[in-house]
C-alpha cells in the first residue's frame, strides 16, 4: 500500500505544486491520479518515487515512513512518456538492464528477460536495437524493463502519450491487463478523461495541486464531488 498523509510541495521559487494531499493506494489497486497540465500529477508521483522530497506532509510504504527511503530502496518501477530507452543496447539488454544492475547472473537474467518480453509480445525481437522498434514496441520494452524485477508499486507518468490514438487504445487494455496480472499496485498518470475512467480501479483529480475526488469511474464520473469534477469528466446533469 501507499499512503501520502496531508503532503504538499512548494518549490524554491514558491510554486504550490502539492498542496495538503492526502490519499491512499490499497495492494494491487490500479489507481488513475488525472488532471489538467501543470496540476501536479507528476510531482506526486516523483515524491512517492523519492526523487523529489515532500515539503511537508508523509508518504508511507507499506505502513512505514518512507520520506528519507532513497529511490533505490523503495522497490519501485517507474515508466515515462519518452520510454527512454538505451539506444545502444538491444532489447533484452536494454530489459535485463536492471537485473545486471542488482547483480543477477546471465543465464537467469536471461531467463527472466525472455518470460518478460514473451508475455509483453515482443519475444521475437530481443536482439534489435530501439530505433528498430515501432512505438508501441518501444513502449512494451520500457514496460518489460520496469517489471522485471518484480516491483511492488508500479509508477506511470503519462507513458502512451506519444503514441497515436489507435495504438494508445491498444495498449491501454494491454497495460491494465498485465498489471492486474502481476497484481502490483500502480499509480498511473493522465491527462485524458477518457483513459482514466477505462483504465483505473479507482481516480484520483486535482486540479491546481489540490485533490478534488476519489473514487471508483462510476463514483466520479455520476457523483463528482465537486463542479469542477463534473465539468472536467463531462458528467451528466
Ligand atoms: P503535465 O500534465 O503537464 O505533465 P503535471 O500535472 O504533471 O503536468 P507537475 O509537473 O507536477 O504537473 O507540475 C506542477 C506545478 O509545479 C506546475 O505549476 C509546474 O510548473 C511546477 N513545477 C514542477 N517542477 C518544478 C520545479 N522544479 N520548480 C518549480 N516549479 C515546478
Ligand atoms: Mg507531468
Amino acid at each position: 500500500t501507499v499512503a501520502l498523509k496531508d503532503v504538499t510541495k512548494i518549490f524554491p521559487d514558491g510554486t504550490i505544486a502539492v498542496d495538503n494531499v492526502s490519499m491512499d493506494v490499497n495492494d494491487g489497486e490500479f489507481m488513475v491520479l488525472l488532471g489538467p497540465s501543470g496540476c501536479g500529477k507528476s510531482t506526486v508521483l516523483r515524491m512517492v518515487a523519492g526523487l523529489e522530497d515532500p515539503t511537508t506532509g508523509a508518504i508511507l510504504l507499506d505502513g512505514d515512513l518512507a520520506n528519507d527511503l532513497p529511490p533505490r530502496e523503495r522497490r519501485i518501477a517507474m515508466v515515462f512518456q519518452d520510454f527512454a530507452l538505451y539506444p545502444h543496447m538491444s532489447v533484452g539488454d536494454n530489459i535485463g538492464f536492471p537485473l545486471r544492475l542488482s547483480k543477477v547472473e546471465a543465464l537467469a537474467r536471461g531467463e527472466r528477460v525472455a518470460d518478460v518480453a514473451s508475455a509483453l509480445g515482443i519475444g521475437d525481437v530481443l536482439a534489435r536495437k530501439p530505433n528498430q522498434l515501432s512505438g508501441g514496441q518501444r513502449q512494451r520494452v520500457a514496460m518489460g524493463r520496469a517489471i522485471v524485477r518484480r516491483p511492488g508499486l508500479f509508477l506511470m507518468d503519462e507513458p502512451l502519450s506519444n503514441l497515436d490514438s489507435g495504438l494508445r487504445a491498444e495498449l491501454r487494455a494491454e497495460i491494465s491487463g498485465l498489471v492486474r496480472e502481476l497484481g502490483v499496485s500502480t499509480i498511473y498518470v493522465t491527462h485524458d478523461q477518457a483513459e482514466a475512467l477505462t483504465m483505473a480501479d479507482r481516480v484520483a483529480i486535482m486540479r491546481k495541486g489540490v485533490l478534488q475526488d476519489v473514487g471508483t469511474p462510476t463514483q466520479v464520473y455520476g457523483r463528482p464531488a465537486t463542479l469542477y469534477v463534473a465539468a472536467f469528466l463531462g458528467s451528466p446533469r
